[in-house]
C-alpha cells in the first residue's frame, strides 16, 4: 500500500466512532468493504494530533486490509479500528473494554484483532466483551497466537521467488539487508540464514541487533548505513513510508521484500523504483501470512491451513510480477487493480 493521506472517499462503506462520555477515550472502526465477508483488520492504539488524522489514517488502513484480504485469498473484507491514545495515563482494560463493546455492535460486520500498540491481552479483554475478536492463545493444532512467525514465513517464500525471477539464482549467497529484527525481521533472519543469505541487519535498537547479529554470524550496521548497503535484497521490516524520495536514490540493491506496512511513501515512489530497475514486491502481497494466521484463527482452521495459504503467497506474488513486467507498470499498481477486480467482481455477482 501507498502511504499518501487518503481521502474520505477511498471509504467504500462506514466509521463507526467510539466515544466515551466519562473520558477522553476515543477512537473509530472503518469498514472499507464487506464484499468478500466480514471487514477484518487489526486495532492500532497510537497518538494522532487530530481526530481527522486518526480518521484519515483508520480509513488508508482499511483499504489496505481489503486489498491484503481480498489477494489472500481469504473470505473476509478490509477493516481497521483506530485508537487514540491518551496523553495522560489512562485505564488500559477500561478502553478495551469499550472497544469490545464497539465492536460487538456492529454484530460481526467487523472483525478485530492486535496491531501495532495492542496486544494479546488487550484483545482478552475485548473478548469478554464480544465474540468478534481473534489473536488470542493458541489451543492444540488449532491457528491462532502470535502471527508474526507465519508474515516472516509468507516473506521468505515471497523472497526466494522474486530472487528466483530478478537473480535468477536461490537466496544462497545472496546478500540481504533487513532494516527492523523485531518480532517479523528476526523470525525473517533465521529463515534467511539458514537458507544460506548473507544477512546484514540494523535496528534502533542496537543491542537487540548485536545479538541477533552474533547468533546467526550477521553483519551489524547502523540504521542510517542499511538503507544505503550494497546488498542484492534490501528487506523493510520495521516502518512504514521508508521508500521515499530520499531513500530511493541511495539504494543499492536490485530487490525490495519485507513485512513493514505502507513501505512506499507515495505513487510516484513505486514509479521511480521501477525507473532504477529495482523489482518491488508490494508489501501487503508478501506481508498477509500474519492476517492468514489471524482468519484461520476466527474460523477455527488448523495450522496446516494456514501453512498451505502461507505458502502460496510466493506464487501469487511471482504472477505479479510477471505481469507487471510485461505491462511496464509497477508492481504495487498491479497489486493494487487485482485486489480491485476481485472486491467488483465479487460485489456484482452479489448484486445478480
Ligand atoms: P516489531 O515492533 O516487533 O519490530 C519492529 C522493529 O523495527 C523493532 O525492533 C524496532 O526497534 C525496529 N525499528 C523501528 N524503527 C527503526 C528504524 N528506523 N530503523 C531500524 N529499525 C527500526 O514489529 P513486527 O511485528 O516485527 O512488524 C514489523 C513490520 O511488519 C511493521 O511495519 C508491521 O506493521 C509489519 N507487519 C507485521 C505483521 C506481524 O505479523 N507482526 C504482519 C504484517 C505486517
Amino acid at each position: 500500500m501507498v502511504h499518501d493521506p487518503h481521502k474520505m472517499s477511498d471509504l467504500q462503506e462506514r466509521l463507526h466512532l467510539i466515544r466515551d462520555d466519562n473520558s477522553d477515550i476515543c477512537g473509530v472502526i472503518a469498514i472499507h468493504s464487506t464484499a468478500l465477508g466480514p471487514a477484518a483488520g487489526g486495532c492500532r492504539l497510537w497518538h494522532y494530533a487530530s481526530d481527522q488524522n486518526m480518521i484519515e489514517d483508520a480509513v488508508r488502513l482499511a483499504r489496505g486490509m481489503s486489498y491484503k484480504n481480498a489477494l489472500a485469498g481469504l473470505p473476509f473484507g478490509g477493516g481497521k479500528a483506530v485508537l487514540r491514545k491518551p496523553d495522560e495515563p489512562f485505564d488500559r482494560t477500561a478502553l478495551f473494554r469499550l472497544f469490545g463493546r464497539s465492536v460487538e455492535e456492529l454484530q460481526g460486520e467487523y472483525i478485530t484483532a492486535e496491531d501495532v500498540g495492542t496486544g494479546i491481552s488487550d484483545m482478552r479483554t475485548v473478548r469478554q466483551q464480544t465474540y468478534y475478536v481473534a489473536g488470542l492463545e493458541q489451543h492444540g493444532g488449532r491457528a491462532g497466537g502470535d502471527p508474526s512467525p507465519w508474515t516472516s514465513l509468507g516473506v521468505f517464500e515471497a523472497m526466494k521467488i522474486a530472487a528466483r525471477i530478478r537473480f535468477g539464482s536461490d537466496l544462497k549467497g545472496l546478500r540481504v539487508a533487513v532494516q527492523g529484527v523485531g518480532n517479523v525481521g528476526a523470525g525473517l533472519c533465521r529463515l534467511l540464514h539458514r537458507a544460506g543469505a548473507k544477512l546484514i541487519i540494523a535496528d534502533i535498537d542496537t543491542e537487540k541487533a548485536a545479538a541477533l547479529a552474533e547468533e546467526l554470524g550477521a553483519h551489524h550496521l547502523n540504521v542510517d548505513e542499511i538503507l544505503r548497503v550494497d546488498a542484492e535484497i534490501f528487506a523493510p521490516c520495521a516502518l512504514g513510508a521508508v521508500l521515499n524520495e530520499k531513500t530511493i536514490p541511495t539504494l543499492r540493491v536490485g530487490l525490495i521484500c519485507g513485512a513493514a506496512n505502507n513501505q512506499l511513501a507515495t505513487e510516484a515512489d513505486g514509479e521511480a523504483l521501477m525507473q532504477r530497475a529495482i523489482s518491488y514486491a508490494p508489501d501487503y502481497v508478501v506481508n498477509a501470512g500474519g492476517i492468514i494466521n489471524v482468519a484461520a484463527e476466527y474460523l477455527g482452521e488448523s495450522d496446516d491451513q494456514v501453512e498451505n495459504r502461507v505458502l502460496q503467497i510466493g506464487n501469487r506474488l511471482a504472477r505479479i510480477l510477471q505481469i507487471a513486467a510485461d505491462e511496464h507498470t509497477p508492481p504495487h499498481v498491479v497489486a493494487d487493480r487485482m485486489a480491485q477486480q476481485i472486491i467488483a467482481e465479487r460485489r456484482m455477482a452479489a448484486a445478480s
